[in-house]
Parts: C-alpha cells; sequence; structure tokens
C-alpha cells in the first residue's frame, strides 16, 4: 500500500503490516518497525518487496527479501518498554486566574481569558484543602508537578506564592513523608517578568514557559496588548531578564503557536535562537482545524507539517542533533525511539494530571475550562477512580489506533482536538492525524540520518586507530 501523506513529492511511502518504509530523494530506504519502534537503513531489495506480499515474487533475492521482512515484522523485542501509564494523579494545572492583559488573536477563552465570565482569581482558601487532598493521594517517591496557568497567571502572583509555599511545607511533614518531590511550572506571556515575579519563580525554581509566537512583526499581530499596541517589546524585557537568571530556574522554554495567520514557524526560530532557550516549542493552533465548517479546505495543517519538515532540515544542517533535539517535538521522538519506549497516551488527561480553574472547578484538560459539561463531579474528592472512569483505559484502545503505524509515537492524539472536529473526545480528527503522522516520519528520517552520522563516524574513529 502506498500512503499519500504530505511532502508526496520528496518521500515515498509504503506498509507492510508493522513495518513502514520512507524513501526520501536520493537517499537510502529507512524503515520503522512500528511495535518495536526500530529504525533502520533496508536495501533496495527489501524496499521492492515492501507492500508487495500477495504479488509474484520475481527473483531469489526478492524471496529472500520478503523471508527477512517477514521476519522483522513478527519479531518481538523484549527490550521495548512499555507505555502503561499507572493511574495516580501527579501534575495539577492551576489557573491561578482567568484574566488576561493580552488580547491574543486565537485565545480559546473569550479572547482574554475570562470566557466571558466576570474577572476572578483562584480563592487560595479553597484550594489549598484540594492541593492538600491530591498531595495525600499522590503516588510515593515521585515527583508532583504544578503548573501555573492563566489567563496570565503573574497576574496573581500572591497566589502562586501562597500555593507553592504550602505545597513545598506540606510535603515537608511527617504527615505527607512520601518522598515526593515538588516541582513547578509556569507558562506565560512574558510581560510582566519584572524583578519581583522573577524572584518569585526563583524561590520556587520554577521551569518557566514564555508563549512568543516570532519576532514582532508576527508576534505584536497575534498577541497583541489590551490597547491593541503589540505586546513584543514588554516580552523581550522580560524574556532578556528571565534570561539573566537562568542558573536560579528550571528549563526555559520559548513556545510559539502557528495558524493560517502565522504559519512562519522559520522566522520564528531565527528569532527565537537569539536566546539560550533550553526548548523551542512549535504548537499547531487548536483552533485552526480545516476540518471544522469554517475553515473548510484550509491547508495550513499541511503547511505547518512541511515547515516543520523545513525546520527540521534548517536545525540539522547547521547544529546537527543537538539543534534539531532543541526543538521539543524532535526531542521528545528522538528519546521515545532511543530508549524504545511506547507512548500508549498521547496526554495523561484522567489519568496523571488534572486542572483546577480559577473558580476551585476539576477538569481533566486546560482546554474544557469553561465547558460545563466537561467539569469532574465532587465525588473526585470521594472517589477519584470511578470519578474518573472514563478516562481509565490507555487512550490508543479509547481512540481505537490499534492499526495505525504511528500509534506508539503518538499515543492516540489529543482529545481536546477530537471533540473539536468530530463531536467526541475518542473519535480521531482525520487531520490531526495526518499531520501527526507526518510530524512522525519527518522524526524518523531525520532520526535515521542522525544516527547513521554517528556510524560512519564510529567507523571512521575505528579506522584511525
Ligand atoms: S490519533 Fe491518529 S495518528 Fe495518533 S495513533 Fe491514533 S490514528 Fe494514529
Ligand atoms: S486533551 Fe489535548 S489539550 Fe487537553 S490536556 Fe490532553 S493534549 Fe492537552
Amino acid at each position: 500500500m502506498v500512503y499519500q501523506l504530505h511532502l508526496t513529492s520528496l518521500v515515498e511511502i509504503k506498509r507492510q503490516n508493522d513495518i513502514i518504509g520512507f524513501k526520501w530523494g536520493q537517499q537510502a530506504p529507512v524503515a520503522f518497525h512500528c511495535r518495536n519502534l526500530e529504525v533502520a537503513e533496508i536495501s533496495e531489495d527489501l524496499w521492492n518487496e515492501l507492500g508487495n506480499s500477495s504479488s509474484e515474487i520475481q527473483s531469489v533475492t526478492n524471496s529472500e527479501a520478503l523471508t527477512s521482512l517477514n521476519e522483522w515484522n513478527n519479531e518481538i523485542n523484549s527490550e521495548v518498554q512499555s507505555g502503561h501509564l499507572n493511574f495516580g494523579i501527579r501534575t495539577l494545572t492551576i489557573n491561578v486566574t482567568q484574566i488576561c492583559n493580552l488580547m491574543c488573536t486565537y485565545c480559546a477563552a473569550g479572547g482574554d481569558g475570562t470566557y466571558g465570565a466576570p474577572e476572578v482569581k483562584i480563592s487560595v482558601e479553597k484550594t489549598l484543602p484540594q492541593l492538600k487532598y491530591f498531595l495525600d493521594q499522590a503516588p510515593s517517591n515521585q515527583s508532583f508537578k504544578i503548573i501555573f496557568l492563566g489567563g496570565e497567571p503573574l497576574l496573581y502572583p500572591e497566589g502562586i506564592r501562597a500555593l507553592g509555599n504550602y505545597v513545598r511545607s506540606y510535603l515537608l511533614t511527617s504527615a505527607a513523608a512520601k518522598n515526593i518531590t515538588p516541582l513547578f511550572g509556569i507558562v506565560t506571556n512574558g510581560t510582566l517578568l519584572n524583578d519581583e515575579n522573577i524572584e518569585l519563580l526563583k524561590s520556587l525554581k520554577c521551569h518557566v514557559t514564555v508563549s512568543l509566537d516570532g519576532p514582532p512583526e508576527i508576534n505584536d499581530v497575534a498577541r497583541p496588548l489590551k490597547n491593541g499596541k503589540g505586546s513584543t517589546t514588554l516580552a523581550l524585557q522580560g524574556i532578556r531578564k528571565l534570561f539573566e537568571n537562568k542558573a536560579d530556574l528550571g528549563s526555559i522554554v520559548l513556545h510559539g503557536v502557528f495558524n493560517s495567520d502565522n504559519m512562519n514557524q522559520l522566522a520564528t526560530y531565527e528569532f527565537y535562537r537569539q536566546f539560550p532557550a533550553d526548548k523551542f516549542e512549535f504548537t499547531y493552533s487548536v483552533m485552526d482545524q480545516s476540518d471544522l465548517p469554517d475553515k473548510l479546505g484550509d491547508q495550513s495543517s499541511q503547511n505547518f507539517s512541511d515547515q516543520m519538515h523545513s525546520l527540521a532540515e534548517k536545525a540539522y544542517s547547521e547544529s546537527g542533533e543537538s539543534g534539531l533535539r532543541q526543538i521539543g517535538f524532535f526531542d521528545n521522538i528522538f528519546s521515545a525511539l532511543d530508549e524504545q519506549r511506547r507512548t500508549e497516551n498521547f496526554c495523561g488527561a484522567g489519568k496523571s494530571f488534572l486542572v483546577v480553574d480559577a473558580k476551585n472547578k476539576i477538569f481533566t484538560c486546560p482546554w474544557d475550562v469553561g465547558q460545563k459539561e466537561e467539569q469532574i463531579g465532587n465525588n473526585i474528592f470521594e472517589n477519584p477512580q470511578e470519578a474518573l472512569k472514563n478516562y481509565s483505559k490507555p487512550l490508543l484502545e479509547l481512540n481505537n489506533c490499534q492499526t495505525c503505524w504511528a500509534r506508539y509515537l503518538c499515543g492516540g492524539g489529543c482529545m481536546f482536538i477530537h471533540k473539536k472536529a468530530t463531536g467526541s473526545k475518542n473519535t480521531k480528527s482525520p487531520e490531526f492525524c495526518q499531520r501527526m503522522q507526518s510530524l512522525l516520519m519527518t522524526s524518523i528520517l531525520f532520526y535515521k540520518k542522525c544516527r547513521t552520522q554517528d556510524e560512519r563516524t564510529y567507523h571512521e574513529e575505528s579506522k584511525a586507530h
């Protein structure tokens, strides 16, 4: 079978059972074993046989190729790590406030973070017992992560300080002596990163993600202030200050969102590179799906994958594997392939993480906040497994992904995007699948390029000795 994915002018794709092959220009064909997460260069004979299992065998060489293909397909590699996710909440995202000082064009929360509701900040008094409950329930000897989200969370630094201090001091008490390590993260627009707020983030050794969509000519349009002026100057002041304090923080990630109005990842990548960030994240906007009635025929999802392919080429040609691995998506996939670690859940929503909104209501996904029907009932505090029973199975199973070649790298996809496209969290968005498969194909091709380069370097070194 020949798959029609993006970049078909560049990459030919064939599949036979659990082996998928890619042929990219003049390069040797690459095959990926979907269950075992193995990537290998294959011979032209093997490539010719791939996907031809029912055709007549033309020669002895091809018969041998077919046999080795079938043997490889049937192999069970005991080194492969399961992607099973045990139930137990280990991450809480807390919307400390729903208000925001920006008015981003693609904001899903009513354009200003409020979902049209009156301005609200979280009640610290109500949140502390909720935190205590989840910390008491949390599995021992692991980390417990709190992510502060908004609106713009730095509009309520007092809330962040109170909740952060509580978590740290509670975990030191004998009542909570389960060897749990607290970790803190924040997602901010960067415009309020003044000295005081940076001291607060340093006191929590916070992992900071700054949302910035690119250079001023892009970011000012996508992420204006409430008064309509661009926010980039303020954000860059904050970001520079943040990097001056990098040693006392956790990681720093720059994160851009792309949609039909802004599909210039290459310009954003160039702009990001002035900063020594741990990672750059490039996300396709969840609000920009061509399977939605008002977006029908929109090519931006395909453009996004194509641009990510160009981005990979640029990062690889300029900085090799380290350049690729500075891009969050490629780094995750390279690690999964190196460790042969399967993913059975695209995200841990309802299994390992929950969201507390600014009204102290509980949700499974940050994007569900504001949707009453998605709220988890109060029985979460009596019988969490019962309250979250609809989320208990692996997403691969819930979303019927058993035959997809990309399943153990994707993990069933984003439930929010699926629901937006199809009306059900567990019915897949075809556009999502196409984009994901294309991004994974790019990752696999570049993974093999990096590893082949390693092999060459190794052989050259061996010869030199
Ligand atoms: S969501 Fe789509 S791409 Fe992901 S595993 Fe399922 S079928 Fe494959
Ligand atoms: S369902 Fe999608 S948007 Fe929601 S938490 Fe999971 S990955 Fe994120």
